[in-house]
């Protein structure tokens, strides 16, 4: 008699999901003991912290992303082009979404998947928290096609502003949310100009670029401690940023935003980054306990309240820590809890007791473009946070992405892309132009 093998599916293959069916590929995949299968809807993976670089153009999107099917040949999973719908508890199956091409052929009709295991990775998007306007005019930087678009609506600003040889006035973006994103973001654009200019943009320099960060709370980077973000404000002003704190955006139209206190911020392209929820059709999904901004509700272990066999890690996930509070949306956290589900499914497996998910904040860092990065790191010797800034500080933010591509292609393979990544800095040119 034969049985079947275990089939383990990871739903989101990002900062987490990747890295977890990498290192399941590794373990249980190469040696048939299970079948490892990943369920994205792109073909490709960019890790996501680079977003606001490819939406400025810094980062080319063709050269640093990795493709899901020739990553999962050499890495011993499967890989399944679909997006998640719903989850059928029951039966153990999943429903994914008919796919269809960009003229709206129908490509896979929707279907059915089993599953023994199940992670749920999917990520986040941005919460709009439902004000008027945001999802017609903004552009959320949620997804490598949004961050193109906003590449492409830049540069035709740019293009516009040069060719109109000083007939108008500014090139205004308007940016809301204080968090990193908005903050990198904002500092991007400046580095954006600059190269551009040397590439033959007339007329286009850092003084005729108009940048609004606009920010609800009373400090830009509230999650980082009050000097750090007093340095990125000072920074940022040094810049030419307009930095607005304790703004509340009311409203967007074509033209801007309307704020709380009466202002309207005039502009030609704007970009919303401020909080994060699960996507809407998570909601209270397959059954399972959902919070109020639809994040999958998980006990310490990482596996669901009501479900042992459906893990969730991530910006999906919502993980009460011991001293108050849930772990925070971020890439290192998503890159820990890959980590630690992966210990308790092979724990699982073997009928062995599991293991908590405890929670390392290692600092947190923003780059400032090339011109500076700054944020706090965990002093492990002094037991608690040190501010740090320039070239150390900088190295370190790029050593997050380096853990990231070290749990999905080993040392040897990193160091051959840091090498590819050195001589590209030669050979191409600084800017995405196209
Ligand atoms: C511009 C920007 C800058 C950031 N900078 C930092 C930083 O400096 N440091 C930091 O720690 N964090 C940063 N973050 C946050 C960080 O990117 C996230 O916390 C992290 O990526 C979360 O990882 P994840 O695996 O949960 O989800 P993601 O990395 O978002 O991956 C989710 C995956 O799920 C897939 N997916 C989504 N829906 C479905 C579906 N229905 N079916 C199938 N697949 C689906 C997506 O295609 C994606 O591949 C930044 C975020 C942004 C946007």
């Amino acid at each position: 008699m034969t049985t079947s093998m275990e089939k383990i599916v990871i739903i989101g293959g990002g900062a987490g999901g990747l890295e977890l069916a990498t290192q399941l590929g590794h373990k249980l995949g190469r040696s048939k003991k299970a079948e490892i299968i990943l369920v994205d809807r792109n073909h490709s993976h960019l890790w996501k912290p680079l977003l606001h670089e490819v939406a400025t153009g810094s980062m080319d999107e063709g050269i640093d992303a990795l493709s899901y099917l020739a990553h999962a040949r050499n890495h011993g999973f499967q890989f399944q082009l679909g997006s998640l719908t719903q989850i059928n508890r029951e039966n153990k199956t999943l429903h994914l979404a008919e796919i269809r091409d960009s003229n709206g052929e129908l490509l896979v009709p929707e279907r059915e998947m089993a599953y023994d295991r199940l992670v749920v990775a999917l990520g986040s998007t941005s919460n709009d928290f439902g004000t008027p306007g945001v999802k017609d005019h903004c552009i959320f930087l949620d997804n490598p096609h949004q961050a193109r678009r906003f590449h492409n609506e830049m540069l035709n600003l740019f293009l516009r502003f040069s060719a109109s040889e000083g007939s108008l006035e500014k090139v205004n973006i308007a940016i809301v949310g204080g968090g990193a994103t908005g903050v990198e973001l904002s500092a991007e654009l400046y580095n954006a100009v600059k190269q551009l200019h040397s590439y033959g943009y007339k007329g286009l320099d850092s003084s005729s670029l108009n940048v609004t960060l606009v920010e609800a709370g009373e400090r830009i980077l509230p999650a980082l401690p009050p000097r750090i973000s007093a340095a990125a404000h000072q920074e940022l002003t040094k810049l030419g940023v307009r930095v607005l704190t304790q703004t509340m955006v009311t409203s967007a139209t074509e033209e801007g935003l309307n704020t709380k206190g009466g202002e309207f911020i005039n502009a030609d392209l704007m970009v919303w980054a401020a909080g994060i929820k699960a996507p809407d059709f998570m909601k209270e999904i397959g059954g399972l306990e959902t919070n109020r901004i639809n994040q999958l509700v998980v006990k310490d272990t990482l596996q669901t309240t009501l479900d042992d066999d459906i893990y969730a890690i991530g910006d999906c996930a919502s993980c009460a820590l011991p001293s108050g509070g849930f772990v925070p949306p971020r890439a290192q956290s998503a890159h820990q809890m890959a980590s630690r589900a992966l210990e308790n499914i092979l724990a699982q497996r073997k009928g062995k007791p599991l293991k908590a998910y405890v929670y390392k904040d290692h600092g947190s860092l923003v780059s400032l473009s090339r011109f500076t990065t700054v944020g706090s790191l965990m002093g492990n010797l002094m037991r608690g946070s040190m501010m740090v800034e320039g070239r150390i500080a900088r190295f370190v933010y790029i050593s997050l992405y380096r853990m990231h591509q070290i749990a999905l292609h080993g040392y040897f393979k990193t160091g051959l892309m840091m090498l590819v990544g050195s001589l590209n800095r030669v050979l191409r040119p600084r800017l995405k132009l196209h």
